[in-house]
């Protein structure tokens, strides 16, 4: 089978959430089931060619190869992508979107003639490759190529949708045929999204609560009636976690490597985070960490309202994060009022690592999640997740039971400050039981959220797609 795999961010080369985790991951966990698989993402200028041994084959395409020999393809274009960054400045998006992705779509399809892969599937990731499956049912309808191909699309957030002005119609090369309620159409503006979920042959999402909560008012984001419409195609499939990166056994950047039976070393990366951080020296002290985009979807309104009853526990906070400037703007205040607190607003993937392995217990009070590697990778360092329940979240962390001891985080269902409040403070009691708390952490490490079972999950709905029994 022959899947062309799309997505606008890919780990290594260029990242600014969870999607490109999945992007990098996942294929060559396809290849490894026998899947031929290649990814194409745009050229970005913040890529770096030589590293990542990315080699020219024409004017406007280049090529790298990944784990298990999967070939990823560059689509150039300097006007498009020579940029400080991926799709804004400064928190505001590049005014050209529309017609930046539409070039990667049209580029796409072009690409994969270009190098004789005829896919039998074309898997599309969010609004950025979303003109996809729409060109493939419209203007390639007719194209012998693509004749028999096959598409699936997958929501990683239904809060970007992908909306602009009805008027630039005409930059993504469709037909007005296409703009109407049963099509592109949304409250009076093009909505690159709807397009996708409509066009394509079967849609996914990245966890199981999270295909239904988007069918729902309160989660769908004006999306849910589309999205009950194309039930039957639409299912769940939870993200794994990268586990070469994201295990403490192996993982470079740690000051010492530790695994669920050899839990001490995870106690040296604690030192090493405090003293990176300028906090006080000192095991006991429990020490929160959250990593985060800052935006409201993350629970960061309800963490605002109580950040300081927080940070005046006894307890250390560290925070790595970038986004909306109302929260740097918060934690920067937070940052010189307490001195038990670290704050850094970047994007660090390396802290990051330091972080996972250094604090105790992670936040992610999110007020919808579709699926979120964030309580996945803290789970495998051993740091333990307090999270609210919803999507992504509420399938894969289970609430601690003092009575049966089951669980392997903490878990509050109200979106209100005062029940995440408590959380933590009923995460803070079990803390103080360091037997206890061992357990837990070595438990937490023990769940396994390897790609495999996903991957074969994708690869069973592909063959059900291209109506294959085998
Ligand atoms: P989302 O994709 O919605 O941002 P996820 O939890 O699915 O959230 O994935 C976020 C990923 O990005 C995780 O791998 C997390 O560690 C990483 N991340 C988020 N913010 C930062 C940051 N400021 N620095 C480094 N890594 C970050």
């Amino acid at each position: 089978m022959k899947v062309l795999f799309c997505s606008s961010e890919v780990v290594p080369f260029a990242k600014t959430g969870g999607l490109a985790d999945v992007a990098g991951t996942l294929p060559p966990e396809l290849a490894n089931l026998g899947v031929e698989i290649k990814v194409v993402l745009p050229y970005y200028k913040s890529i770096e060619t030589k590293k990542f041994k990315i080699k020219k084959i024409d004017k406007d395409t280049a090529v790298a190869v990944i784990q298990n020999n999967v070939e990823v393809y560059f689509i150039e274009n300097k006007k498009y992508f020579d940029r400080a960054s991926l799709y804004q400045y400064n928190g505001v998006d590049y005014r050209d979107n529309l017609e930046r992705f539409t070039y990667y779509c049209q580029q796409t399809l072009k690409l994969a003639k270009k190098i004789k892969f005829k896919p039998d599937i074309i898997h599309c990731n969010d609004w950025q490759s979303a003109l996809i499956p729409i060109y493939l049912k419209t203007i390639y309808k007719k194209d012998v190529f693509y004749k028999k191909t096959k598409t699936v699309f997958t929501i990683h957030n239904l809060g970007y949708q992908g909306l602009f002005p009805k008027e630039d119609l005409a930059l993504t090369g469709l037909s007005d045929a296409v703009f109407s309620i049963d099509g592109l159409e949304f409250y009076g503006r093009i909505n690159l999204l709807k397009g996708g979920l409509l066009f394509s042959d079967k849609i996914t999402t990245v966890s199981a609560t999270y295909a239904e909560e988007i069918q729902t008012p309160q989660f769908g984001c004006g999306l849910e009636g589309v999205l009950q419409k194309r039930k039957s195609d639409l299912s769940g499939i939870l993200n794994g976690i990268n586990c070469q990166d994201w295990d403490p056994k192996k993982n470079k950047a740690l000051t010492k490597n530790y695994g669920p039976d050899d839990i001490e070393g995870k106690y040296n990366n604690k030192t090493n985070l405090q003293k990176i951080c300028k906090l006080k020296v000192n095991n006991r002290i429990p020490l929160l960490g959250i990593i985060t985009r800052l935006a409201d979807q993350k629970g960061l309104d309800i963490l605002a309202e109580v950040i300081d009853k927080i940070v005046q526990m006894p307890i250390q906070f560290v925070l790595l994060g970038t986004g909306d400037p109302k929260y740097h703007k918060l934690f920067e205040s937070i940052k010189d009022k307490y001195k038990n607190t670290a704050i850094y607003l970047s994007f660090d993937p390396k802290l990051a690592y330091k972080i996972y392995a250094g604090s105790d217990m992670f936040l992610m009070p999110s007020y919808y999640e579709p699926c979120g590697l964030g309580q996945l990778i803290s789970l495998n360092f051993g740091t333990i997740p307090i999270v609210r329940k919803t999507g992504g979240l509420a399938d894969t962390v289970v609430d601690y039971d003092p009575f049966s001891k089951k669980g392997n985080g903490f878990v509050f269902d109200n979106y209100q400050s005062g029940a995440l409040l408590e959380t933590i403070k009923r995460a803070l009691c079990v803390y103080h039981d360091a037997e206890e708390w061992k357990r837990l952490v070595r438990g937490a490490m023990k769940c396994n959220f390897s790609w495999e079972a996903s991957a074969s999950e994708y690869y069973t709905l592909y063959k059900k797609t291209i109506g294959s029994k085998k």
